[in-house]
């Protein structure tokens, strides 16, 4: 099978070349993103592997669809980024890659809350400078803390149980509860409103949807203890980040750990260093010395590169030996 993969970069294809050749196919990589504008790249492939910050939109499906478009692998797990009403519409199949590593982007939050928690990336600068003063770097334990974790999939739980083994007190929210698992976890249910109001530190695990997209607002930060510390690892538009500026200008909130961001798309993934940053949200976002900011890297290990390439060349065996898989994304809200 003839694929085109968009957006990658030396790590995908080294994970990903192997396998498609090895099971017989003919990837071709581009480096180019995909959107309505570069969806002509795409022209005749009846197979496209897309990822977090590509865009296929309601106009690239039906214009790629009328090129014998069936197959739209993502080698990721949210699905934001895809018109899911024109894929079924015009009879294109959308698969996902809905656990590569959990453990890669439930490691990373703990990173960054430890991170935060302790100012390691004060210190580690201040130390390179020879500066080995220690005024300003007092931090909390993570023991006999709450933490609140919104959204208890994979990655949640995961992140959860790191908590529980620090001693903290673990509390979650989801609108789809699995008591069982929370509890194995070490976690267990409350309502939002309780989780935004009691939790000293709040982490992010669900996806962006409709219904989750702003949901950490002017109104739902108004609503958190003072000085509460909030992880995304998850969708950047959970948060709307106009309204965190304003949060943390006034102290209401104490530390912000964010590996996506709500304008990333055209930004991450991207040496820009030698441009200037037009992005004016994002440059007062990195004038606050307790937000710490990384370009969309909870999932990169070794581990999760390998399962990605493994799992889309399954989705792609799934579809061509007509088998139904879970990894199928349909519409939800
Ligand atoms: P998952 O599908 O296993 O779990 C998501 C959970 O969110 C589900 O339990 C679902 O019921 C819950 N949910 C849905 N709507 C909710 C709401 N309104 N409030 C609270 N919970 C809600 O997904 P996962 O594998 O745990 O991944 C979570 C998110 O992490 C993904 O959606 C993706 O956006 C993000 N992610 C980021 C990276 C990264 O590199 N930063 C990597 C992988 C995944």
């Amino acid at each position: 099978m003839k694929l085109a993969v968009f957006s990658t970069k030396k790590y995908d294809i080294a994970h990903l070349q192997p396998v498609f050749e090895d099971a017989g196919h003919k990837a071709v990589f581009l480096q180019t993103r995909l959107e309505d504008e570069t969806v002509p790249l795409a022209e005749g492939y009846p197979v496209i592997c897309i990822f977090v910050n590509d865009n296929l939109t309601a106009y690239g499906i039906e214009y790629l669809a009328s090129s014998g478009l069936k197959l739209v692998l993502l080698r990721c797990a949210g699905y934001n980024n895809v018109d899911l009403v024109a894929a079924e519409k015009f009879g294109v199949q959308v698969a996902r890659v809905p656990a590569y590593s959990p453990h890669a982007v439930a490691e990373f939050a703990i990173g960054l809350m430890l991170m935060l928690n302790r100012n390691l990336h004060k210190s580690f600068s201040r130390v390179r400078a020879g500066n080995f003063s220690l005024e300003g770097l007092t931090g909390f334990d993570m023991f006999k803390k709450r933490v609140g974790i919104i959204g208890t999939g994979k990655i949640g739980l995961l992140t959860g149980k790191i908590c529980h083994g620090f001693g903290s007190e673990v509390v979650c929210y989801d609108p789809y509860q699995n008591p069982e698992a929370a509890k194995e976890h070490g976690m267990s249910y409350v309502s939002l409103e309780e989780l935004y109001s009691t939790c000293d530190v709040i982490s992010l695990h669900c996806p962006l949807l409709e219904s989750t997209f702003h949901m950490i607002n002017e109104d739902s930060l108004s609503r958190m203890k003072d000085g509460v510390m909030l992880i995304n690892t998850s969708r950047g538009g959970l948060i709307d980040t106009v309204a965190l500026i304003k949060a943390l200008k006034n102290r209401k909130i104490g530390q912000v750990g964010m590996d996506v961001y709500e304008n990333e798309s055209g930004m991450y993934f991207e040496d820009a260093s030698d441009d200037v940053m037009q992005d004016d949200t994002f440059s007062r976002l990195l004038t606050f010395h307790n937000v710490c900011i990384t370009g969309h890297q909870a999932f990169l290990t070794k581990e999760a590169l390998s399962n990605i390439a493994a799992e889309t060349l399954t989705n792609l065996e799934n579809y061509l030996n007509g088998v139904d898989s879970r990894n199928i994304v349909k519409k939800q809200d």
